[in-house]
C-alpha cells in the first residue's frame, strides 16, 4: 500500500505535517535522518510510517518506560502490531516478546537504551531483519541537553555491530546549534536529511501575568476551565505540596507528582491524571517527558522555568490533539532568584572543570526565560526567535497580542530609583545588587541594610508606599529603557547607563509601555474568544460524544485519547457523519478505529439528530 493510504488507515490523516514527508521518503529510500520537532508535532510518524512499509522490525530507541507503553498501546489501537522491552517486564515477558519479535508478528520494537547492550538482546538483533533504527528524543545522547544520558552513547556502537547497517532516525525535540551537532556526531548519523516542522504550535495561546497572589489567580483560571484537564508545574516539591493541598482544599480534584514520592506513588497518581480521574496535575518538571496524553488542554506554569527549552517543552504537552490550549506562565520576581539558587546549587555537582563554563551557560539561558516573561511584545514572536525562525511581530493568539497596552509616564519613580542607585555606586564602588536596593528605597529595617549604612542615605525610604514587586517591576522597565543593566555574576549588581544621566541631570522623561490596569481581575478572560468551539459545533452533540468515549475507554481500560482525540471529537460533531463512509472522512478516524468504534458513534450521531428533531416539534 502506498502512503497516504497507510497514512489514512492507520493515523488517520490525509496530508502530513510540514517536514514530515520528507523525512519518511529519507527513511523508506534508506537514508539517515534528524527531524527537530517540537513536541506535538507528529514526530512519531515520521518513523512508525516506513516501520510500516519497510520489510523487517523497526527498533524504536526510547529512554522512558511510561512513554513506551502508552506509544505501544496507542499503536495497538490503530491496528499496527508492536511491543516494548523495558525493565518492567518479567524475564519470562521479555523472552515472549523475543519470540514473538523473531517470528515476525511485530512491526516496531520499542526498547530502553541500556537494553542494547545486554548480551541477549544483542544475539536476537544479529540474526533479525532490522528496518530502521529510530532514535527518539535524541538530544539525550548530548551532555549539552537537557537530559544526558550516558547510555545513549552506546547506540552508535550497537548499530556498528548489526550485520547489515539500517537507516538511522534522530528525532528530538531540542533544536540548539550545539546539540544538534552532538546528535550528528555521536549517534554517527550519515549525511542526514535533515527537517524541523517549524516551531510554531498555532493552537497554544501563550500568556505571562503578574498576579499579586498567585494561588488566587490560580484558581480563578481553574474556575473558568471547570471542564478542562491539565498541568500546573511548580519549580519546587515544597512548592508542588502546598499548591496541590491548597486546590484539594478548594475542592479541585487534583493529582500530584514529584521525585520524592515512591514509584508507586508517581504511577498511581500519573494514572490517576491519564484517565480523567484527576483534573489537574501539581507537578514539578520531573513529570511529563514521559506522557502522551494527547486532551491536556492547558499547562500553567506557578513559577518561572530554567530555560526557554524547558518552558516550551512543558507547555508544549497541551493541546497535543491540536485543539486550543492555553500556556500560562505566572511570574514573580522573586522566581527569578529562586531559578538563580537552584543553577548554583545543582552546579556543584559538576565536575569542576566544567563547572564554570555550564554556570555561566546555564544562568544566560534564565536571563532569555526571565527576557520571555518581561517582554511586551509578542510571546509567539520571542519563542520563535529563540529557536532560531522568524516571526512576524504580531500573532494575535497570545496575551500580550490581545491585551490593551498603554504609555504610562514613570518618570518621578525612574528618577528616585535612579538616584538610589547613583548613591549607592558613590558609596560601594563595587556596587549593590537589586534585593538590597528595593530593601532601601522601601526603609526596610534589614540587618543588612542597616549594617550597610543605607538607612542614612536621603533615598532611604523613598518607595515606601511602594510593594516589593511594584518597585521591582520599576527597575525592570528601567533595565529595559536602557537606564540601568545588571552586570553578569554570581551576585548582580545594579548600574547606570550614560542614559540615566539624561534623566536624572536634563529633565528627559521615562516611559513604559505596560498592560491596562486591572486586566487579570477582569471578570473576561482574555483568552477566552480562542477557546470557544467553532460555530458549527454543537455543544450537546459535543458532549454526548464525550460521554461515549468516556464510556468506551472505561470498558476497554484506556485513556479517553486513546479511543479519540478532542479534536477527532470536534471534527465528527461537525460534520456529523449518517455512514461509515462519511465516519472515515472524519479527521483523526482510520480503519481500524473506524471499524471498532463506527458504531457506536454513528449511533449516538442519529440519536442526537433525532432528540434534536422532537425538541423543535415539541418547541412549535
Ligand atoms: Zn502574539
Amino acid at each position: 500500500m502506498e502512503k497516504y493510504a497507510l497514512l489514512k488507515e492507520f493515523f488517520g490523516h490525509t496530508a502530513f505535517r510540514p517536514g514530515q514527508e520528507s523525512l519518511v521518503d529519507a527513511l523508506l529510500s534508506g537514508r539517515d535522518v534528524l527531524g527537530v520537532m517540537p513536541t506535538g508535532a507528529g514526530k512519531s510518524v515520521c518513523y512508525q510510517l516506513p516501520a510500516l512499509m519497510l520489510p523487517g522490525l523497526a527498533l524504536v530507541v526510547s529512554p522512558l518506560i511510561s512513554l513506551m507503553k502508552d506509544q505501544v498501546s496507542a499503536l495497538f489501537q490503530a491496528g499496527v502490531p508492536g511491543a516494548y522491552i523495558n525493565s518492567s517486564l518479567s524475564y519470562s515477558q521479555y523472552q515472549e516478546v523475543l519470540h514473538k519479535a523473531r517470528s515476525g508478528a511485530y512491526k516496531l520494537l520499542y526498547i530502553a537504551p541500556e537494553r542494547l547492550e545486554m548480551e541477549g538482546f544483542q544475539a536476537f538483533a544479529q540474526e533479525a531483519d532490522i528496518s530502521l533504527v529510530a532514535v527518539d528524543e535524541a538530544h539525550c545522547v548530548s551532555q549539552w541537553g537537557q537530559d544526558f544520558r550516558p547510555s545513549y552513547l552506546k547506540i552508535a556502537g550497537f548499530i556498528h555491530s548489526l550485520p547489515r547497517r539500517p537507516a538511522v532516525g534522530a528525532f528530538t525535540a531540542t533544536a540548539t546549534a550545539q546539540v544538534r551537532e552532538d546528535i550528528e556526531k555521536l549517534l554517527e548519523l550519515r549525511d542526514p536529511v535533515k527537517a524541523s516542522t517549524g516551531f510554531d504550535r498555532p493552537n497554544l495561546f501563550f500568556q505571562v501575568v503578574r498576579p499579586k497572589d498567585k494561588m488566587a489567580e490560580l484558581t480563578r483560571v481553574l474556575a473558568q476551565r471547570e471542564e478542562q484537564s491539565g498541568v500546573v508545574y511548580c519549580a519546587t516539591r515544597k512548592q508542588v505540596e502546598k499548591v496541590y493541598e491548597a486546590l484539594r482544599g478548594r475542592g479541585i480534584s487534583a493529582a500530584k507528582y514529584h521525585a520524592g514520592l515512591s514509584p508507586q506513588e508517581r504511577r498511581d497518581n500519573q494514572e490517576d491524571f491519564v484517565y480523567d480521574r484527576a483534573r489537574v496535575m501539581v507537578a514539578t518538571n520531573a513529570f511529563g517527558m514521559g506522557i502522551d496524553k494527547s486532551n491536556i488542554s492547558f499547562v500553567i506554569h506557578f513559577n518561572m522555568p530554567k530555560n526557554v527549552e524547558s518552558y516550551y517543552q512543558e507547555a508544549g504537552r497541551a493541546g497535543r490533539d491540536g485543539s486550543p490550549a492555553y500556556c500560562l506562565l505566572m511570574y514573580a520576581s522573586r522566581d527569578l532568584s529562586t531559578a538563580r539558587f537552584l543553577i548554583h546549587d545543582s552546579n556543584q555537582a559538576a565536575p569542576e572543570e566544567d563547572r564554570e563554563r555550564l554556570l555561566r551557560l546555564e544562568l544566560g539561558r534564565l536571563e532569555q526565560m526571565a527576557g520571555y516573561c518581561k517582554s511586551t511584545g509578542c510571546l509567539r514572536a520571542y519563542l520563535l526567535r529563540y529557536f532560531g525562525e522568524e516571526a512576524p511581530d504580531f500573532c494575535g493568539g497570545c496575551g500580550n497580542c490581545t491585551a490593551e497596552l498603554q504609555t504610562r509616564d514613570i518618570t518621578t519613580e525612574a528618577q528616585k530609583i535612579l538616584s538610589a542607585v547613583a548613591r549607592v555606586e558613590r558609596k560601594y564602588r563595587r556596587g549593590l545588587g537589586t534585593t538590597l536596593i528595593i530593601q532601601m528605597l522601601r526603609g526596610s529595617k534589614d540587618k543588612r541594610v542597616t549594617q550597610l549604612d543605607l538607612d542614612k542615605l536621603p533615598t532611604y525610604g523613598i518607595m515606601k508606599e511602594h510593594s516589593r514587586e511594584q518597585v521591582n517591576d520599576y527597575i525592570d522597565c528601567l533595565v529595559e529603557a536602557g537606564c540601568l543593566y545588571t552586570d553578569a555574576g554570581e551576585y548582580p549588581v545594579l548600574r547606570l547607563t550614560n542614559k540615566a544621566k539624561g534623566v536624572l541631570f536634563h529633565g528627559e522623561k521615562v516611559t513604559h509601555l505596560c498592560r491596562a490596569p486591572n486586566r487579570t481581575e477582569k471578570a473576561k478572560d482574555p483568552a477566552t474568544p480562542h477557546y470557544t468551539t467553532p460555530a458549527d459545533v454543537d455543544q450537546t452533540l459535543f458532549h454526548a460524544l464525550r460521554e461515549l468515549r468516556g464510556e468506551l475507554a472505561e470498558a476497554e481500560r484506556v485513556p479517553a485519547y486513546v479511543v479519540f482525540t478532542n479534536a477527532a471529537l470536534m471534527d465528527m460533531a461537525a460534520k456529523k457523519p449518517r455512514n461509515m463512509g462519511e465516519f472515515l472522512a472524519v479527521s483523526g478516524v482510520g480503519k481500524v478505529k473506524a471499524k471498532k468504534y463506527g458504531r457506536p458513534f454513528l449511533d449516538r450521531i442519529a440519536q442526537w439528530k433525532k432528540e434534536k428533531r422532537e425538541e423543535t416539534r415539541v418547541g412549535k
